[in-house]
């Protein structure tokens, strides 16, 4: 693990990053130190789904980095109102609340469903039911209802109140429904597990579940949210509305953490002054630039060329014949390519890709992600593409090239 020329003694060692210092970002390219480029495939974790250094985001912060920046929550700034209106516009609910990091807006959608399920239904035991292989963060009470033993161990006591159901499955989220059940969160593609996609009709047939028992659907969009999947929102894709959504990493235009909750005005209600909060949640510099961010994704119809460029990126990949590739499976410009592993982990495919020129991240030992800005041209897609599919043959040759000895 770790790579002992790029680490820093300063560093905690909770990262394993691939062996790259990187010194520069535009658009869909990074650079190292030694100034060579590299095609960014994975757009941290779909933060940058802008492509990085957007000229107009980053006029935007240097503008209102200028003028105003932090002024706290305890005064009215003059960017917080049309960047939360524009907001609540896009995803078609009533009210947000600003936070900073997606974890954040998870842990208020939690505690809004909580208190909701208090006062809508005298609840003070409540549960909220969630999938098995979800992500989303990395906070104490988040990683309580984790499946995944590497975040959990050795950080309990854990927060009771989750109850979990296999991912996908909407018999088993009916029958986990007990009289304390106050909300159901999933995210509608599960990034983290693999960019798994569930069978067509569940999230629907959630809403339905939530509407017959009296239940709020929380959709946890911070990956899937902002076009990633083709959708300027996931849920879009079953012709649904949740009753909460919670957003991040894109609406910061990928020079910010910017997060929030979105919800129905009858759930952020339970909300009053003092109940929660944060010092920068909402400050003036983010709300600007997450107003920019929505903007400029709209004016560059990123949206739709997530939509068009995805389904190149999968007819591509669904193209590929190598053994060394199990499966592809992916929505809008966002996809998860399994690697046999009885050729070679993830991890060593994005070694190869990054010697290539290319930087994608591994996830579960065995997909590589692919999650290109969303600005990304085709032919930069497609040259990316390319050196997949030559990693693939590298690393079939060396495996039958090693049987063979
Ligand atoms: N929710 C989902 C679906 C995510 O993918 C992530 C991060 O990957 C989070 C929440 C947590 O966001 P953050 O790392 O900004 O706290």
């Amino acid at each position: 693990m770790g790579c002992p020329a790029f680490e820093n003694p300063f560093c905690a060692r909770n990262y394993d990053p691939l062996p790259v210092m990187l010194t520069r970002g535009e658009g869909a390219y990074l650079w190292d130190v030694s100034g060579r480029r590299y095609i960014d495939m994975m757009s941290a974790y779909s933060a940058v789904s802008h492509g990085h250094a957007h000229p107009r985001i980053v006029a935007t912060l240097a503008r209102q980095a200028a003028r105003l920046a932090v002024p706290s929550r305890a005064f009215y700034n003059d960017r917080l109102g049309p960047f939360l209106e524009s907001l609540c516009k896009h995803v078609g609910l009533d009210v947000a609340l600003p936070m900073n990091t997606g974890a954040e807006a998870v842990e208020t959608a939690i505690k809004a469903a909580r208190r909701w399920g208090l006062r809508a239904k005298g609840l003070d035991d409540p549960e909220i039911i969630i999938a098995s292989g979800n992500f989303h963060g990395r906070t104490t009470t988040i990683i309580s209802f984790s499946a995944e033993a590497e975040y959990r161990e050795g950080f309990g006591p854990f927060t009771p109140g989750f109850r979990a159901i296999p991912f996908g499955d909407l018999a088993a989220a009916a029958a986990a429904v007990t009289p304390k059940t106050v909300a159901v969160m999933v995210e509608p593609i599960q990034g983290e597990a693999g960019v798994i996609i569930p069978p067509k009709g569940w999230l629907a047939g959630l809403r339905r579940l939530c509407d017959e028992r009296g239940l709020l659907l929380i959709v946890d969009e911070i990956q899937s949210g902002l076009g990633r999947t083709g959708e300027w929102f996931a849920f879009q894709h079953e012709g649904i509305l949740p009753d909460a959504v919670t957003l991040g990493k894109a609406l910061g235009g990928g020079v910010l953490p910017v997060s929030a909750l979105v919800a129905r005005r009858e759930v952020m209600d339970v909300f009053t002054p003092g109940s929660h909060g944060s010092t920068f949640g909402g400050n003036a510099l983010a709300a600007a630039v997450g107003l920019e961010a929505l903007q400029v994704i709209e004016d560059e119809g990123l949206v739709e060329r997530s939509r068009t460029l995805g389904a190149h990126m999968m007819r591509r990949l669904s193209a590929m014949r190598s053994p060394a590739l199990a499966a592809v499976r992916g929505l809008g410009l966002w996809a998860g390519a399994d690697i046999d592993p009885r050729y070679a982990s993830a991890r060593e495919a994005c070694e190869r890709l990054l010697e290539k020129g290319v930087l994608s991240t591994a996830t579960h030992r065995t997909v590589v992600r692919l999650a290109p800005p969303l600005v990304i041209s085709t032919d930069d897609l497609d040259i990316a593409l390319d050196r997949l599919e030559e990693t693939l043959a590298e690393i079939a040759r060396n495996h039958s090239g090693q049987s063979a000895a």
